[in-house]
């Protein structure tokens, strides 16, 4: 663990305690916005994690969920296919490889690349491409069209090297997208405060709104495109089931809530907004562009 009260992306000394949750404060930078919690894990610590979060950890009950994740894959292929470039797609962070696999099937050239061994052997298993390593190391063979990143960057403890690294992999004019929590969302700020599911130490380490990640972006060589709301098709009983990692009392509440609902209510899937930006960004020598003044505008 290391305590960090600076702010990484504009060098900040001004942070403030936004408030305390699971023993790790969340601080805010006051000119810039952006949130982290402290003390910070390390990277070795964030890895070590990685290493059985499949097999035994707190994405089994999800790596299990096939039907979902097909789901919500055939959800992001549909809107990732109105921006990005065709040619040599890579999805960093693929885990057991639902969208590449929805991206082969859209007849794309896709491959993934993971640090769970677990979870790339399972993608390898089903036929995908998937590399096994960490962003720090992979060193592609030829640079990428379209780079997809789909709930990342909020558990890189180094993001701006992650998002440099990204930009490296593609060629001039190459799209890269992320979807990742909204700290300006209706959740965090009107809904739940810090109560929101996605305030989750120590997974998720920074927490970044439309301002900020434009300009993590634009440091590294990125053009924000477009900024809007991303949703996940999911059933109300598997949110409910899934709400139970983040907080164990909500999820028992949404779960109690949900058994009272009918069978086919319940497992009935809806596209639910849970306070995830979905961002696009062009690898575009010049100057950046302003997307602030256009963002949000609602996705699908
Ligand atoms: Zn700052």
């Amino acid at each position: 663990m290391k305590t960090r009260s600076a702010c990484i992306l504009c060098g900040s000394d001004h942070s403030r305690v936004r408030f305390e949750k699971q023993q790790r404060e969340f601080l805010e930078c006051c000119d810039c916005g952006l949130m982290w919690i402290d003390p910070l894990p390390t990277r070795a610590e964030v890895e070590a994690r990685y290493r059985t979060a499949y097999s035994s950890g707190e994405y089994a009950p999800f790596a299990q969920a096939h039907e979902m994740r097909s789901l919500i894959s055939q959800h992001r292929i549909e809107r990732v296919l109105e921006v990005a470039q065709s040619g040599r797609w890579l999805d960093v962070g693929c885990s057991t490889g639902s969208f590449v696999a929805a991206a082969v099937r859209a007849g794309c050239v896709a491959e993934g690349l993971d640090i769970s061994r677990e979870a790339v052997e399972i993608a390898r298993e089903s036929g995908l491409l998937a590399h096994h390593g960490r962003v720090e190391d992979f060193e592609p063979t030829q640079l990428y069209d379209t780079i997809t990143a789909f709930d990342v960057l909020e558990h890189s403890p180094e993001p701006q090297a992650f998002v440099k690294r990204l930009r490296g992999w593609l060629r001039p004019g190459g799209t890269l997208v992320l979807t990742l929590p909204d700290l300006r969302s209706v959740y965090p700020r009107f809904l739940m405060g810090r109560h929101w599911f996605y305030f989750w130490p120590d997974e998720h380490l920074f927490y970044w709104n439309a301002e900020t990640v434009t300009r993590l972006l634009r440091d590294a060589g990125l053009n924000v495109k477009r900024i809007s709301r991303s949703h996940k098709p999911l059933s109300l009983d598997y949110a409910a089931r899934n709400l139970e990692n983040f907080n164990a009392i909500l999820g028992r509440i949404a779960r109690a809530a949900v058994g009272v609902l009918p069978d086919k209510l319940a497992s009935r899937v809806f596209p639910l907004y849970l306070g995830e930006m979905f961002v696009v960004a062009r690898a575009v020598p010049g100057p950046a562009t302003d997307p602030i003044a256009d963002q949000m505008t609602d996705g699908a």
